[in-house]
């Protein structure tokens, strides 16, 4: 059955980078099933086309209890000392995040979360960017999958250009590898007639949000205009 997802927005208006990992939430789990809640006025009324399909509420998510039940809700937030399984898809029908965009190190903003009293549960030791966070539960409450079975790559270096990388400070959903990793290959050299020693095996790549990568290489630009 689908679950239901609420992001209570905790930034100043709505950063290109907010827009892209919430425009990856709401094409994922369709907008009837997204809550945008605790948005300024000022941000809703300049939602995204993308977004405003979703719920968007200047309310938030305490405000809403007699439309989001308070027993129906479960926070995901890193300092929980019980981790999300399956089963918690039959007890809860609201997955809360704190539409943070991530510090490194974190500040533990989630912890504003945390205060409401909601029941908590951690999606394992790493920071994850809040689309990720949501990602994982899904396939947790929805898929079944178990935590523990969900494939990671954790700061991975995102190749921007040729010789230009950025390394993103989060945990990330590895994507399936494209074609076998160079530690499988391994090359006969002709002339020898010997293998060669495989290269270093390929970090798999990051399920980012569409458009994050040109995102990424503005602001390195604009970074890199600086000095
Ligand atoms: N640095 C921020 C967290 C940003 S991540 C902080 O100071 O709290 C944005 C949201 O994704 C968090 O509020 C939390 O709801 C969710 N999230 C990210 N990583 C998580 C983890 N490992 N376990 C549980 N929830 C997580």
């Amino acid at each position: 059955m689908a679950k239901n997802y609420i992001i209570e927005h905790m930034e100043e208006g709505m950063h290109d980078w907010c827009k892209l990992e919430y425009e990856h939430m709401v094409s994922v789990c369709g907008p009837d099933h997204v809550y945008f809640t605790a948005l300024t006025p000022k941000t809703l009324a300049d939602m995204p086309e993308t977004l405003s399909k979703a719920h968007c509420h200047t309310e938030d998510i305490l405000t809403m209890g007699d439309r989001i039940p308070h027993e129906k809700v479960c926070l995901l937030d890193p300092a929980s000392p019980h981790v999300l399984s399956p089963e918690d898809g039959d007890k809860y029908d609201f997955f809360l995040f704190g539409g943070i965009l991530g510090d490194d190190p974190p500040r533990d903003r989630t912890g504003e979360l945390r205060k409401l009293g909601f029941v908590t549960r951690h999606l394992g030791p790493i920071q994850m960017t809040t689309d990720t966070a949501l990602n994982v539960t899904r396939r947790i409450v929805e898929g079944k999958v178990p935590l523990d079975q969900i494939p990671f790559v954790d700061h991975p270096e995102i190749k921007l250009r040729k010789k230009e990388t950025v390394t993103m400070p989060f945990r990330y959903i590895a994507l399936p590898p494209k074609e076998p990793s160079s530690a499988d290959a391994t090359s006969l050299d002709e002339a020898t007639g010997s293998t060669k020693k495989a290269k270093k095996p390929r970090q798999p790549e990051p399920l980012l949000p569409p458009g994050m990568i040109e995102l990424l290489k503005k602001d390195n630009d604009t970074a890199l205009d600086l000095f």
